[in-house]
């Protein structure tokens, strides 16, 4: 049987530090729910001692029914001259009620000296002391090692002896953090060795950063060696250069080595992970990005394109699909369509493949994302384009007639007043609103509108995407909204030259979607 290799998810933590991501609580659960559905065996959900945010998604998270994950709360080793069953921060790990709890301690001698300011027994004490803490609690107890191939390169006894201090407290993971992410795939797999034959029987793992371009390689260094656990985020989001990339380890381990991370099923659920998860984070899909990037098995023309025709692998390394990816000078071709009939399954629309509906929304769908639409997070928009194609849409509840915003500002202040003239079931209404920017206004006065025909939605997140303009036109906004009824919420987009225009589609489809 193909060795097995458990995947450890830190998106929600590790990943939202980086640069220019900043998840909502809501956000966040939506993560956490998707990364359980593609099949994670970790999902970290944050640090309840570093800001009440993460308390909060602990709390709420208890709603998803995590079936194959499990949920981990991440802090650290207890202070010094404390007890761990004294320390607040300790304590804060169990009052969040997850089945694993994960901590971090030092594994250099000089850290220990330096930053910690400690003796190096003392500091072999906190981690024993913690870990077995934890363990009395009945918590699965994952041990990050900060700096270990560092400090192993340092002073290979100490790190070692660190390791040691967390098994003897119970841990049932030792993890290698190559946290200056400046190590060589090497060194990487010679710690991982190095662990694995002082720690006998306690499975390793290894957690990695790409400063250096090699984030991807040191992981596959260390499950080479014979780690059997890696940690990483999706897309490699983090702090600075960012994490281990997920969407690439996870089907190198699998396809290229033949070790067994995720089920073949999952695997296919990869490219449209990395898509869900840029979409909640605001962030331009990089075309680029190796196995899910929309570029990795693009096809340009010419003598490529017959020979792929022909022969698929003769310039491609893997079939696409096994990532759910597509190749993408066949856009309009089988694979197309099957993408399409899964996705409106999900939607809970029935779309037959080979109906002419399937083709035209198809058509329909390719023309938009060519003009910067993208539907990867705004579920209910598609539902509605897929609906009408099939000719199961509702007359529209209503129709927006006209509209007017104007923004005034001064000294620090500002303003924006929206009129809007909204028919419903033919019968014309005037509103007037007035919010803190136009579009809020105009959210304002298109509820206040429809808040006496239709029960009331609200405009729970709104997110604005500037796509750079090519050949001479004008850059365009996409708009991305989601709306709640206080039971469930969903995602519409609007996309024009103009961010009020924009925002008005993304609003228009978020009642549409409540009202159909
Ligand atoms: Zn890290």
């Amino acid at each position: 049987m193909a060795r097995s290799i458990e995947i450890y998810d830190t998106t929600l933590r590790d990943g939202s530090q980086g640069q220019g991501i900043h998840f909502s609580v809501d956000d966040k659960l939506r993560i956490a729910a998707e990364l359980e559905r593609f099949g994670m065996t970790y999902i970290e959900g944050g640090w309840p001692g570093s800001n009440p945010r993460d308390v909060e998604f602990f709390a709420r998270a208890k709603k998803i029914k995590f079936k194959h994950a499990k949920l981990a709360a991440f802090g650290s080793t207890r202070r010094k001259g404390v007890r761990a069953s004294e320390d607040a921060q300790v304590r804060g790990l169990l009052e969040v009620d997850t089945p694993v709890v994960t901590i971090y301690g030092k594994t250099s001698a000089l850290h220990v000296r330096e930053v910690l300011r400690c003796s190096p027994e003392e500091n072999l004490e906190m981690i024993r002391d913690t870990v077995a803490f934890l363990k009395s609690h009945r918590r699965e107890v994952v041990y990050d090692c900060e700096h270990a191939i560092d400090g192993w390169k340092d002073d290979p006894a100490y790190a070692i002896a660190s390791m040691l201090a967390a098994v003897a407290g119970g841990a049932d993971r030792i993890v290698l953090c190559d946290t200056n992410g400046g190590s060589l795939p090497a060194e990487v797999a010679a710690a991982t060795r190095a662990a694995i034959a002082a720690l006998k029987k306690t499975p390793v793992g290894i957690h990695t950063h790409d400063d250096a371009g090699l984030g991807l390689a040191n992981a596959l260094a260390s499950l080479e060696a014979g780690a059997s656990h890696v940690q990483g985020t999706v897309n490699g989001i983090g702090e600075r250069t960012g994490n281990c990339d997920l969407t690439a380890v996870i089907p190198c381990a699998q396809l290229k080595f033949g070790w067994k991370c995720v089920s073949s099923t999952s695997l296919k659920g990869l490219a449209g992970l990395s898509r869900f998860v840029d979409g909640v984070a605001n962030l331009a899909p990089d075309p680029r990005r190796p196995w899910v990037g929309t570029a990795a098995f693009a096809h340009k023309g010419g003598t490529h394109v017959d020979a792929v025709r022909k022969f698929s692998a003769a310039y491609e390394h893997v079939d696409p699909t096994v990532v759910g990816n597509e190749r993408t000078v066949l856009v309009s071709d089988q694979s197309g369509r099957s993408n399409i009939v899964l996705k409106a399954k999900s939607l809970g629309i029935d779309l037959d493949r080979d109906s002419p509906a399937t083709a035209t929304a198809l058509d329909e769908l390719k023309k938009l994302e060519h003009g910067g639409w993208s539907f990867e997070d705004a579920e209910a928009s598609l539902a509605l384009l897929l609906r009408r194609h099939i000719g199961k849409s509702k007359a529209a509840p209503f129709e927006v007639a006209s509209y007017h915003v104007t923004a005034r500002g001064a000294k620090g202040s500002a303003y924006c007043e929206a009129v809007v003239r909204i028919s419903i079931a033919g019968k014309e209404t005037l509103t007037v609103a007035e919010g803190d920017g136009p579009v809020h206004a105009l959210d304002q006065a298109l509820r206040s509108a429809l808040v006496k025909s239709f029960p009331k939605v609200s405009l729970v997140d709104y997110k604005v995407r500037i796509l750079g303009g090519t050949d001479g036109t004008a850059a365009k906004t996409r708009v991305v909204i989601r709306s709640s009824d206080g039971k469930a919420s969903w995602g519409t987009v609007g996309v024009s030259e103009n961010l009020v225009e924009a925002s008005l589609q993304a609003i228009v489809d978020g009642y549409a979607h409540a009202l159909s």
